[in-house]
């Protein structure tokens, strides 16, 4: 094999996927149309090519380090290929039940996908709790198709020669997932009474008539949005505040022609920000139509951390080795992600960059946003500990894991889920981990900046042209190496808990 031609290939696969994506989100095409690409380039991932990329890794000399380190994330990726090649029927079935699902409500047959929307918008908490058990039921009809679609990904590493699901992710992502588990029951065990009272706060403030014991997953959408925080956070200054926060770090957004901004509105465009890598750092798009509110400027943010990242990838190294740009580990990019959405946990920040607010004010933006996070971390602790138990099983139609599923997210986040979600709500390949290594390396990077440049790190050029030397090497490094190369050590749960219970404690 021509490793140079497998890299071209691979690249091309890569954007042309990342293309189709963005045309589908951005509302440009109705229907996600892959078949023709998972046609055209089907032969990067059989199992020729996986023994071949294996074979070049062997007989590369440890010294040529990034050579190396690219053929194992090549390697990897090849091997998720092959996972997904041999499910995708599957997938395509899971994917037409869960578009073609309806819930009944108020004489209307929504789509199972607009769903969360609506419940977030409901202050009725009766009519969300209802709104809500419909939507789960909507789920079920789905979940045979979803174990089959896991059971084949478990056939498939035995076929790699792998033990398990687990041991497969665990050589592409060198992550030692029962370890992670540990820290992160001692991420929960150490933040749960700061949660437990900082939720009881704002469950008082914004959702009136419930009590913190009874807290439903209908709730939580509703919690999520942080109504309470609406005036804040205007849609029309969203745009202004990121370009404000970047220009704090030496970065000019207007001028960045790299990183297309897409904020037309059209009839089939999905709300949510997104992120697409098409062709970095040349054309990367950041996907927006800014809808207000706290929770949005936090998802631009995550999403404009990603854009960044790519934007400034080094075109040298995304030419060399796209495996980089497209790596199998997405720990690096999501915690440069994080960097970005977390300055919403720094009152200084948020009262320098939201005019007209006092102190006060900033402080419980701070405590409710931070609050928000924690929940979501220890929802990730949660799904690890329980992903670990659902790909050691072999069969996955079982109440029993269902049962687990459900105990375990609801201890967590102290909103109760429904275990008809057991197989729906979770994310391929351990994506819970990479979320929490993101989120243990981004408080440790973020200290690293505090106290080279100051408590406003965030307005030092300085800072901002060490954040692009880092951006530059794209994800040649995981979170944990880039720990390591940056002088800053381990990634730690322990500074993660501390940084949060701090932001969460009223003052
Ligand atoms: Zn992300």
């Amino acid at each position: 094999m021509n490793i140079s031609d497998y890299r071209r290939d691979f690249a091309e696969y890569s954007s042309t996927i990342e293309l189709a994506h963005y045309q589908h989100r951005a509302g440009f095409e109705r229907e996600l149309h892959l078949e023709s690409i998972y046609e055209r380039y089907g032969d990067l991932f059989t199992r020729d090519a996986i023994d071949a990329l294996q074979r070049a890794y062997d007989e590369t000399p440890a010294h040529r380090e990034t050579e190396r380190m690219g053929l194992r994330l090549l390697c990897g990726a090849a091997r998720i290929g092959y996972l997904e090649a041999r499910a995708r029927e599957l997938t395509d079935e899971v994917a037409r039940c869960h578009s073609s699902a309806r819930v009944e409500w108020e004489g209307e047959r929504i789509p199972v996908n607009s769903v969360p929307q609506i419940i977030s918008n409901e202050p009725t908490a009766s009519r969300r709790r209802e709104l809500s058990a419909r939507w789960v039921d909507a789920h079920n009809a789905c979940n045979d198709l979803r174990a089959a679609r896991f059971e084949s990904f478990h056939e498939s590493v035995g076929m790699l020669g792998f033990d398990s699901y687990r041991a497969l992710f665990s050589d592409i992502t060198g992550t030692d997932y029962e370890r992670l588990a540990d820290s992160a029951n001692r991420f929960l065990e150490r933040t749960e009474g700061a949660y437990t009272s900082a939720l009881a706060r704002v469950v008082e403030r914004d959702l009136p008539g419930v009590s913190l014991d009874e807290l439903q997953h209908a709730d939580y959408f509703f919690f999520q949005r942080m109504t309470g925080l609406d005036s804040f956070f205007p849609a029309q200054d969203l745009m202004t505040t990121y370009a404000a926060a970047l220009e704090g770090l030496g970065i000019r957004v207007e001028q960045q022609q790299n990183i297309h901004i897409d904020a037309e509105a059209r009839p089939f465009k999905n709300p949510r920000a997104a992120c697409f890598r098409i062709n970095p750092p040349d054309d990367v798009r950041l996907l927006i139509a800014p809808v207000g509110g706290a929770y949005d400027y936090m998802v631009l943010f995550h999403e404009a951390g990603h854009a960044q990242h790519f934007g400034w990838s080094s075109r040298e190294l995304c030419r060399q080795y796209p495996e980089f740009l497209h790596a199998p580990d997405t720990g690096t990019s999501e915690g440069y992600a994080f960097l970005l959405s977390h300055l919403f946990h720094d009152a200084g920040w948020v009262i320098e960059h939201r005019g007209g607010i006092s102190t006060g004010q900033a402080r419980e933006i701070v405590r409710s946003l931070a609050l928000l996070t924690c929940g979501n971390i220890r929802r990730r602790c949660a799904s690890l500990n329980y992903e670990i138990e659902l790909h050691d099983h072999s069969q996955l139609r079982s109440e029993h894991l269902a049962a687990t599923y459900s105990d375990a997210i609801s201890q967590a986040t102290r909103f109760r889920r429904s275990p008809a979600l057991y197989l729906a709500d979770v994310d391929d390949g351990f994506y819970s981990a990479a979320y929490l290594r993101a989120w243990a390396f981004e408080v440790t990077l973020r200290e690293h900046l505090m106290t080279r440049y100051g408590r406003r790190w965030w307005a030092s050029r300085k800072a901002g042209d060490e954040l692009i030397d880092l951006w530059n090497t794209s994800s040649r490094y995981t979170v944990e190496e880039l720990a390591r190369l940056i002088g800053i050590g381990e990634i730690s749960f322990d500074l993660l808990a501390e940084s949060l219970i701090a932001a969460m404690k009223e003052d």
